[in-house]
Order: structure tokens, then C-alpha cells, then sequence
């Protein structure tokens, strides 16, 4: 703790006015400043109400003062918090006054920062934190708090533990080499190999689920022009439970509405803007198009013929992994019926954005796709990081297993277990960079 002694001190509440605004400041010197604040040392976890005075004793605010001594803290050093009138002078002129006495001013994360070097939190709960904070939905917002809670940490954990025990039972059935041993043919170890395999599986899974509660489903709706495109984008705005909301700084009208239906985001990107395009303006048109589909978790393939003959271009321009749903749009023109129908896993629509008939079906396929029907019990946060993080891991683990299961190459094996359970530590921070723990914590907001 002592290589960090030095104080640090933030406000802690939203910028602007508020009815309370709090700085926390943390390290060695918190004892000391509190003191100078209360007027006397103050009490463990107690409520103070205390006046808060600058150096020539005339009162700055009065407000409460609460005392955390080290360890029981959030950052695990001495914490002070002040609870002050949230007016943004009155909490500029007592941060002053902190610096004053002694801190310096912190950087954004800080105090999580030290939180997880301090061993308070891992590093995935770290990341909760800040995920809480951000989160734009009630769901997202339950889901980061299980992983505050350290329930994604847990299963991370349990499952570090099983590739350990893989890798020394590999390691001490190698340090035995008596007789060629055949390692797969241990009917136990099987029967853990097939086990932590499903584990690992179900983890991805789970983590992948999280990442999208928390980001929403990123869907981009894709057609050529006059299709239908801004129609159903609008039917799908007019929907209860939509906000509409303008992405700014697009040059052209293909990119500029994204619409937030119950958590999953929708956005516009017309074919017309796929095309080579000579001009600057439109080749920058291009460009932002491209990486909109890039991003795509779910393409809706937009077309108002019968028979859907799609654009060539447009599929190619649609990113392998992602998700489709064949949308024949006007089905009012051709007098026909709303219905659904699947074709080689891919599910086709027929509706009208003008009518707005069979657009329930289309809202229910999105709410599918986001996962929003399995409800979000016991879901917990996740984020990108992670899902790379298991995936690394799943492939060392397939790695270590084809070693076994091919080429009976114990050592092998354990090589590659032993990188699969380093893909795990980077996860909670046991097994981390500092470059990635800078960027990490960079991106939090001061005060946190
Ligand atoms: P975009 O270029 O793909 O965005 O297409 P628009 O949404 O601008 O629609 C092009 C034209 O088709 C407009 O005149 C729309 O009113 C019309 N349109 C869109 N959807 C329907 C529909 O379901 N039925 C009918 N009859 N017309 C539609
Ligand atoms: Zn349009």
C-alpha cells in the first residue's frame, strides 16, 4: 500500500448543481485531513456534522463528514468523504481546500484503481463499477451488479480451478514416466476434460449474453433505395417504447437515425451508400456505412420484391457473423398476407412498414435476438474484453485437448493449459498489462 502513499482526493458526485455533492479523498494523509476538517480526530464509519472551514477559519460549507479507516474502505486505504451543498463552487473551493492540506487531485478511476490493487475488487468488478454507472437499463443495470457482486469473477474463478487440476494431473501423470501413458484413456480425466469443456462453453455463452444486455443488440437494417429502409425504421420509432434519437455528425441521411427500441439498437444504412463513390463527401459516407455493418450483431435485409431477389453486393457487405432476417417489405401493394417463413436457419418476413401490418412479428424477432425474452435472470455484465478472453481460452483448451487426443503430447497439453488459465487471469486482473489496466481505468469518470 505504501508505494501508493500519496492522497488522493475528487469530487465524486455529477458534475453540475445538485441538492448534495460528495469528494472522497484517499491515502496516507486522509487521517490527517480529516482532522483539520472536523476539528478533532473523527470516528470509524460515523455520520459528523461538521462546518468546513478554509486555512483562515472562515466556514466554507457545513455539511457531514464520514471516516473510513484502512482496510474497511472502498479503495482498502484510509477514505474520508465530505458531504457537502452539491453547488459546483462550493465543491471546487473545499476540493481546493483538500489539495490544501495535502492531496493531490485524482485521475479518472483512481480510487477503483486502487480498489483493485489494493485487492478490494478483481478486475472484472472494477469494470462493473463502471458499467453500473453507465448502465441505460434496469436490466443492465441488475446485471452489473451481479458482477459487482463478483458472481461473473466466481464462475471465472471455478472455472481456473478446473484447468489447474487438468494440467497438474497432465504434469504428474508426465513426471511419472514409467510407462507410455495414454491420457485420454483415464476414464476421470475424460470425464473433467468434457465437463470444464462444457464449462467454458457455458461461460462464453453467458458472457456474450452479458455483453449484450449491456450494449444492446447492435442491429443495422440494409437495402437498396426506396425499399422501405426509413419506413420501417419509423413504424419501428412509432412503437411505444422507442426514443428517436439523431447520430450526429454524418454526412449523409443514411446513417443519421439510430432508434433504441427496449435496449436494442437499431440503425439505418441505406445500399445507396455501399456503392464506389468518387467524391470525398460520399466516399466518407462509405466508409461510416461499412463500419456500421462491421459492428452489426443482426443485419435485416430489407427488399419490396415478392421473391426477395437480394443485392449481391449487399450480402457480401454483411459481415459472416452476423445474424439475418429477410425483410419483403409492402405486402399491402401485392395484396398479400403477413407471414413468417424460414429458409435454411434464416427467417423471412412479409409486412408492410406503411400498413404496420406484420411489424409485431418483426419487433418480436429483435427482442429475440437481443435476448430480451429470456428475461435477465442471473444475468450478469460482461464486456468485449472478456468474451476475447474466454474465447482465447477456448482456443488454448482445443489446443491442449487435440495434443492429448492426437498426438497423446502431455507436455503439450500443459503448455497449452497453462495459457488457457492466463487467458482466465486476464478476466480478473491476476494476469494483466499495465498498458490494459491504464486503459481500463482511463475511461472511468473522476470521483470513481
Ligand atoms: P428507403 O429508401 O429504403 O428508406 O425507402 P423509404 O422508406 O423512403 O420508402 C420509399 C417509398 O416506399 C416511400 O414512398 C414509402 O412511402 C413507400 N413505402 C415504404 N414502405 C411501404 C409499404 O409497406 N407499403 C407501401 N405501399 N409503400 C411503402
Ligand atoms: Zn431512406
Amino acid at each position: 500500500m505504501n508505494a501508493r502513499a500519496d492522497t488522493i482526493a475528487a469530487v465524486a458526485s455529477a458534475p453540475g448543481a445538485g441538492g448534495v455533492g460528495v469528494l472522497r479523498v484517499s491515502g496516507d494523509r486522509a487521517a490527517a485531513i480529516a482532522k483539520a476538517m472536523l476539528g478533532r480526530p473523527p470516528r470509524a464509519r460515523h455520520a459528523h456534522y461538521a462546518a468546513f472551514r478554509a486555512a483562515d477559519g472562515g466556514v466554507i460549507d457545513r455539511g457531514l463528514l464520514l471516516w473510513f479507516p484502512a482496510p474497511r474502505s472502498y479503495t482498502g486505504e484510509d477514505v474520508l468523504e465530505l458531504q457537502a451543498h452539491g453547488s459546483p463552487v462550493v465543491l471546487r473551493v473545499l476540493l481546493a481546500r483538500l489539495v490544501e492540506l495535502g492531496a493531490r487531485h485524482a485521475r479518472a478511476g483512481e480510487f477503483s484503481e486502487r480498489a483493485f490493487l489494493n485487492g478490494r475488487i478483481d478486475l472484472a468488478q472494477a469494470e462493473a463499477v463502471a458499467d453500473l454507472i453507465a448502465s441505460g437499463s434496469e436490466a443492465a443495470a441488475r446485471a452489473a451488479q451481479r458482477s459487482l457482486d463478483g458472481e461473473f469473477s466466481a464462475r471465472v474463478h471455478a472455472l481456473a480451478e478446473r484447468v489447474v487440476r487438468l494440467r497438474v494431473w497432465i504434469e504428474a501423470a508426465i513426471d511419472f514416466p514409467e510407462e507410455e501413458i495414454d491420457f485420454l484413456a483415464a476414464p476421470e480425466l475424460a470425464t473433467e476434460v468434457d465437463a470444464t469443456h462444457a464449462d467454458l462453453l457455458a461461460l462464453l455463452r453467458a458472457a456474450r449474453r452479458g455483453v449484450r444486455l449491456a450494449d444492446g443488440l447492435h442491429v443495422v437494417i440494409v437495402g437498396r433505395p426506396n425499399v422501405g429502409k426509413s419506413s420501417l425504421l419509423n413504424a419501428l420509432a412509432a412503437s411505444e417504447r422507442a426514443i428517436v434519437t439523431d447520430v450526429a455528425g454524418t454526412t449523409r441521411d443514411v446513417l443519421r437515425e439510430t432508434i433504441d427500441l427496449d435496449g436494442v439498437a437499431l440503425t439505418l444504412v441505406d445500399t445507396a451508400g455501399l456503392r464506389e463513390a468518387a467524391d470525398v463527401v460520399e466516399r466518407e459516407g462509405i466508409r461510416r456505412a461499412r463500419g456500421e455493418l462491421e459492428r452489426a450483431d443482426l443485419a435485416v435485409l430489407v427488399s419490396d420484391d415478392e421473391h426477395a431477389r437480394l443485392d449481391a453486393d449487399l450480402l457480401r457487405a454483411v459481415p459472416p457473423r452476423a445474424a439475418r432476417i429477410v425483410v419483403h417489405n409492402k405486402i399491402d401493394l401485392a395484396g398479400a398476407r403477413a407471414r413468417r417463413e424460414e429458409h435454411d436457419g434464416v427467417v423471412h418476413l412479409w409486412l408492410s412498414a406503411l400498413s404496420r401490418e406484420g411489424l409485431d412479428a418483426l419487433v418480436a424477432e429483435l427482442r429475440r435476438h437481443a435476448g430480451a425474452e429470456e428475461g435477465d435472470a442471473g444475468a450478469f455484465s460482461a464486456r468485449a474484453r472478456h468474451v476475447a478472453a474466454l474465447e482465447r481460452t477456448r482456443t488454448h483448451f482445443d489446443a491442449a485437448l487435440a495434443a492429448l487426443a492426437e498426438h497423446n503430447a502431455g507436455e503439450l497439453a500443459a503448455e497449452d493449459l497453462r495459457r488457457a488459465h492466463d487467458a482466465l487471469g486476464e478476466i480478473t486482473g491476476e494476469v494483466s498489462a499495465d498498458d490494459l489496466l491504464g486503459e481500463i481505468f482511463s475511461s472511468f469518470c473522476i470521483g470513481k
